[in-house]
């Protein structure tokens, strides 16, 4: 037991990150079936697709599950209202203000926890009244914090500056990860990438044997004039590297982007012209597993590098 599983009430301080098309109701209740937090990350999913999503969710696991809500959402306050008639106990906000949402949330009795990438965001989400805070760093896919600090940095430094628990993510996809951070002050672990190349992620197949494939530094942070979001590496982002080393205007970029690329790619499978996030640790993921087995697999490897540390005499 600790902070995260007793906040929780969560076997594992595991929680799955909520990725836009990646993460429905089948990889949320997989994870919670598992031991660890599901989220549904509703970033990409319409009014009706969410509640949808919700119900069988609640069919799929009599344990704890959550929604991921990224504040910019166009239709924000339609998903507060779901997530309320719908009784979802677990929220986790990110991309936007926690200042907005987390009284209403709270007064209904939802914990809430807000995803940031630096310690000035950490000590506002505390003050805004959060139960937790997610520290992500740089390491970490899709859209991230144009500071660069690294999950090494950002985790002891956020610490050691706020009260409320910590979920460390970016870069965490095995047990020996999950050990780092755990050292560094972490009462959790916020993983994503890993669980794209799961059974039970909605992405599509195509998106998911990229991640197999990617090798070291075939992702990068991109488009941080625009929205900073690390990609990985593919005939979209070399047009966008184009586009950034001609020196095009913010508007130019706009264009370039689009709307629904973050769909064509990862839930289409149009791998070379869609948005591909993933993070630095796809370059460590060989195998498409179900949920549990990667559950299974990170614990023990947690439970042996954790027996090896307290075996060393310095
Ligand atoms: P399923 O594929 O299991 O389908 C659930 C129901 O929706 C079925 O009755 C199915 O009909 C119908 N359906 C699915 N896709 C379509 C479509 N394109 N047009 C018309 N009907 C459709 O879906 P899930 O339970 O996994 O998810 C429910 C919905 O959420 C789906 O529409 C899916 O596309 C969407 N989704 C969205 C995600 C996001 O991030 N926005 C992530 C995952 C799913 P039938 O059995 O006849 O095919
Ligand atoms: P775009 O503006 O390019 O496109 C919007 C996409 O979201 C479309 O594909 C659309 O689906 C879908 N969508 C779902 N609900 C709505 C709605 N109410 N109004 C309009 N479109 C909707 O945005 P992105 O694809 O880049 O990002 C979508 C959302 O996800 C944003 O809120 C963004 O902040 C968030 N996001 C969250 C991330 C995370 O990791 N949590 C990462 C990246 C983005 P359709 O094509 O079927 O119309």
């Amino acid at each position: 037991m600790n902070k995260i599983t007793q906040l929780f009430g969560i076997k594992y301080p595991i929680i799955q990150g909520g990725m836009i098309w990646c993460s429905g109701w089948e990889l949320a209740s997989a994870v919670s079936n598992a031991g660890g937090l599901g989220l549904i990350g509703a970033g990409s999913m319409y009014p009706d697709i969410l509640r949808d999503h919700i119900v069988k969710c609640k069919k799929a696991t009599n344990n704890p599950f959550g929604v991921n809500l990224p504040l910019l959402y166009a239709d924000i306050d339609h998903h507060i209202q779901i997530i309320i008639e719908e009784g979802v106990k677990i929220v986790f906000t990110s991309a936007g203000n926690p200042r907005k949402f987390t009284p209403l949330l709270k007064k209904h009795g939802v914990k809430v926890v807000h995803v940031t990438s630096n310690l000035l965001f950490a000590k506002k989400s505390e003050e805004a009244g959060v139960d937790a805070v997610v520290s992500e760093g740089f390491e970490a896919g899709g859209h991230n914090g144009r500071e660069e600090i690294t999950t090494m940095c950002l985790v002891p430094n956020v610490v050691n500056n706020i009260s409320i628990p910590l979920i460390a993510a970016g870069g965490i996809g095995s047990g020996r990860a999950m050990l780092a951070a755990l050292s560094l002050g972490a009462d959790g672990v916020q993983i994503g990438s890993r669980f794209i190349a799961s059974k039970e992620c909605s992405a599509h197949i195509n998106f998911k044997n990229k991640v197999l494939t990617a090798k070291e530094g075939d992702t990068m942070l991109s488009l941080k004039d625009l929205t900073a979001v690390r990609l990985l590496k593919n005939s979209f982002y070399n047009q966008v590297v184009e586009a950034e080393n001609r020196g095009d205007s913010i508007e130019d970029l706009k264009i370039l982007l689009g709307r629904g690329r973050a769909k064509k790619g990862m839930f289409l499978g149009e791998v070379e012209e869609g948005e591909l996030e993933v993070g630095q640790v796809s370059a460590s993921i060989n195998e498409i597993l179900s949920v549990s087995q990667i559950i299974d697999e990170i614990m023990i490897e947690f439970n042996a590098e954790k027996q090896r540390i307290s075996e060393i005499k310095l």
